[in-house]
């Protein structure tokens, strides 16, 4: 594939929205376009900036504690229109628990509410106890199950018409009880996977690229690489979990 073949990455608030190695998932993204020969440009979006996403192929958002997402939560409605236009143009974003949160209506915590993005139809509220501990799930966007860790209070509910972005196999996923995790609407993947979550799912990676490339350059055939350790660490963790699973049962 030619070297000038180039993807642009927004991550969003690194600083800030980056909980259990949030920030891992760029490294991942922008190791498997290197491998293909594909040059990625990383731009941070810090607090006082006021990005614009014309350029922009992937946007990423990361998750934060309820304080951080207090905090973001203002500068990111200052960008709404610009991300909205984005996103409805196709352009990928992926979103992690906090900043998935953020995609919705709103994150209410009792008698506070944090406004989101309106960007996807769905809203959070807090629950008790904390949704907490390992999780796995089938998603139509990867081959492996997507495996990673979860810890949330907030419980997110999905407008009628917004894909999951797969179903619970082990652990919570968007509120523990609908057996959906995540959500998918039109280049947008939000979840609540940390760990992070793209190194053990190379699936999800590789999705996120795909639709860049598709935006982009009109071509989603990506050159395939030899996951051979992710995949071993992906079969570890999901053989972990469904061990689990049969104990519980
Ligand atoms: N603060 C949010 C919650 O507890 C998101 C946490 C996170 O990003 N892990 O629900």
């Amino acid at each position: 594939m030619s070297s000038t073949l180039t993807l642009r990455i927004a991550h969003l608030y690194p600083e800030l929205l980056n909980l259990y190695g949030d920030s891992g998932n760029i490294l991942v993204l922008r190791k498997r376009m290197e491998w293909r020969g594909i040059s990625c440009e990383v731009q941070e979006v810090h607090l006082d900036d006021h990005p614009s996403f014309a350029d922009v192929d992937i946007a990423f958002i990361g998750g934060g504690s309820d304080r951080e997402q207090r905090i973001v939560c203002d500068r990111l409605l200052s960008v709404r229109n610009e991300l909205a236009a984005f996103v409805e143009d196709g352009g990928v974003l992926g979103a992690v628990c906090g900043g998935y949160q953020l995609l919705g209506h709103s994150y209410l915590m009792g008698d506070e509410e944090v406004r989101g993005l309106s960007l996807v139809d769905l809203y959070t509220d807090r629950g008790s106890p904390r949704l907490i501990g390992n999780i796995a799930v089938q998603s139509r966007i990867s081959a492996q199950p997507v495996v990673g860790y979860e810890n949330h209070g907030g419980r997110t509910h999905l407008g009628s018409g917004v894909e999951p972005m797969g179903r619970v196999l082990h652990g919570h996923g968007n509120d523990g009880v609908s057996g959906e995790e995540g959500c998918l609407y039109k280049n947008v993947v939000g979840t609540y996977v940390h760990g992070p979550l793209l190194p053990k799912n190379p699936g999800v990676a590789d999705y996120l690229i795909a639709r860049a490339m598709e935006r982009r350059y009109a071509t989603s055939e990506l050159e395939p690489l030899d996951d051979a350790m992710e995949l071993a660490a992906n079969k570890a963790m999901f053989d972990r979990l469904m061990a689990d699973e049969g104990k519980e049962l």
